[in-house]
């Protein structure tokens, strides 16, 4: 058979993530594979969505997103983080934080240029790097050892991928698949390493509102000498439960917003209008509601983590986002993939192996990813599912 597929993209086939949830649907396991929640968000953005269909905001909006979206961004983002965009000329709206990603690395990159990410990797970067016949410069992130108790980037890990190429550091945080939020002293560290050699950071912030034990998120545009080299992307999915709705959102300078505009409209050009309308509405709810979004994130986290550990399995610790990595050696398997393919008949779960997020999988065969956006009783039944792993 030919393969029509252009040879850089041939390694881009089917996702994991597609595979793993046909097996659930298969046979009926729990899914904690792909990262989608099974509710919806809160009550009042998805009525400020029918509410917008049904007042006739079904056209095109305009090319950048509609005024009161991007006001309502910008608004968020002084808000929050004290960070001020005019959301005339600094702030894009996008299809997902993936259009928003994929346009910024299009814009910014160009043949031969070298992109660094963080390792393990969300999928995405890489193809959209390969997209843009840019070069991945992978940084493993270092694992939770017996003297850390978390992910940990190493500044002379991130200085050793650097060339006279490298354009552009892709940073993020709350990061998928480990759960790791970076500290600052981690955030310090790109920071340096960007302003001393002079290079372009695009931040992937979609896990911006789902931190947990106390923690807060620190925009890497903060940093000082940051804020003119940063691409902020961020989306509406991940924060509201409405993953399927592909609202997100680029904020930086005129001139980088300009650019990021320019391929990003040849890919869209515009998308979900009624949606923006909510959107609006949902970043202005007051901080208690956000602190709930988290605050339900973390429990949930909370109810599926003990299942992991009476599992046997070594769990990495998730301090945001929708994910836990367990380390499955200690229950005597070490082809995460193999045990992933498994998991459905052994206990009737689904999760993913990690080495899926890896360019060389070598050292972390043994890691799994599993989501926790899921109801209490589907996340108690996992639990219970799983524990049972430790009776083989
Ligand atoms: C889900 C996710 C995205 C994609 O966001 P969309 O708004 O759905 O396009 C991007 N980055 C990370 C890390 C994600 O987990």
């Amino acid at each position: 058979m030919t393969d029509h597929l252009v040879p850089r993209m041939r390694s881009f086939g089917t996702t994991i993530f597609a595979s793993m949830s046909a097996l659930a649907a298969e046979r009926g396991a729990i899914n904690l594979g792909q990262g989608f929640p099974d509710t919806d968000g809160p009550p009042e953005v998805l009525e400020a969505a029918v509410r917008a269909i049904r007042s006739g905001h079904n056209q095109y909006p305009p090319g950048r997103g509609i005024a009161p979206l991007r006001q309502a961004i910008a608004t968020h983002q002084q808000h929050h983080y004290g960070l001020a965009y005019d959301p005339d000329t600094q702030v894009l709206v996008t299809a997902g934080a993936t259009e928003a990603l994929t346009a910024a690395i299009l814009a910014l990159c160009d043949l031969g240029d070298e992109v660094v990410v963080l390792e393990p990797t969300y999928d995405s970067y890489t193809a959209a790097i390969v997209m843009a016949r840019a070069v991945p410069r992978p940084v493993r992130l270092r694992h939770p050892s017996d003297t850390e108790s978390a992910y940990r980037l190493d500044e002379d890990d991130l200085r050793a991928v650097l060339t006279e190429r490298t354009r552009l550091v892709v940073v993020n945080t709350p990061h998928n698949p480990t759960g790791h939020v970076l500290t600052d002293a981690e955030l310090d560290i790109v920071a340096r390493v960007a302003v001393e050699h002079d290079l372009l950071v695009l931040t992937d912030e979609v896990y911006e509102h789902l931190l947990f034990d106390g923690r807060t998120h620190r925009p890497l545009a903060t940093w000082p000498g940051m804020f003119e080299r940063t691409v902020q992307v961020s989306s509406a999915g991940k924060t509201f439960s409405t993953t399927g709705w592909k609202i997100g959102w680029v904020c930086s300078t005129p001139e980088l917003v300009t650019a990021v505009t320019t391929t990003k409209q040849f890919l869209t050009y515009v998308s979900g209008g009624p949606f923006q309308w909510a959107v609006a509405e949902g970043l202005a709810l007051p901080d208690e509601r956000f602190a709930q979004l988290g605050a339900r994130m973390q429990a949930q986290r909370d109810l599926l983590v003990p299942g992991l550990v009476s599992a046997g399995m070594a769990v990495h610790p998730s301090e945001g986002t929708y994910f836990v990595t367990a380390d499955i050696a200690p229950l005597g398997y070490h082809d995460a993939v193999d045990f992933c393919w498994r998991l459905p008949d052994l206990c009737g779960v689904v999760a993913v192996p990690s080495s899926v997020f890896y360019a060389d999988p070598a050292g972390v065969g043994s890691l799994v990813r599993f989501a926790f956006c899921k109801r209490p009783e589907v996340l108690t039944e996992a639990a219970e599912r799983l524990a049972g792993l430790s009776d083989r």
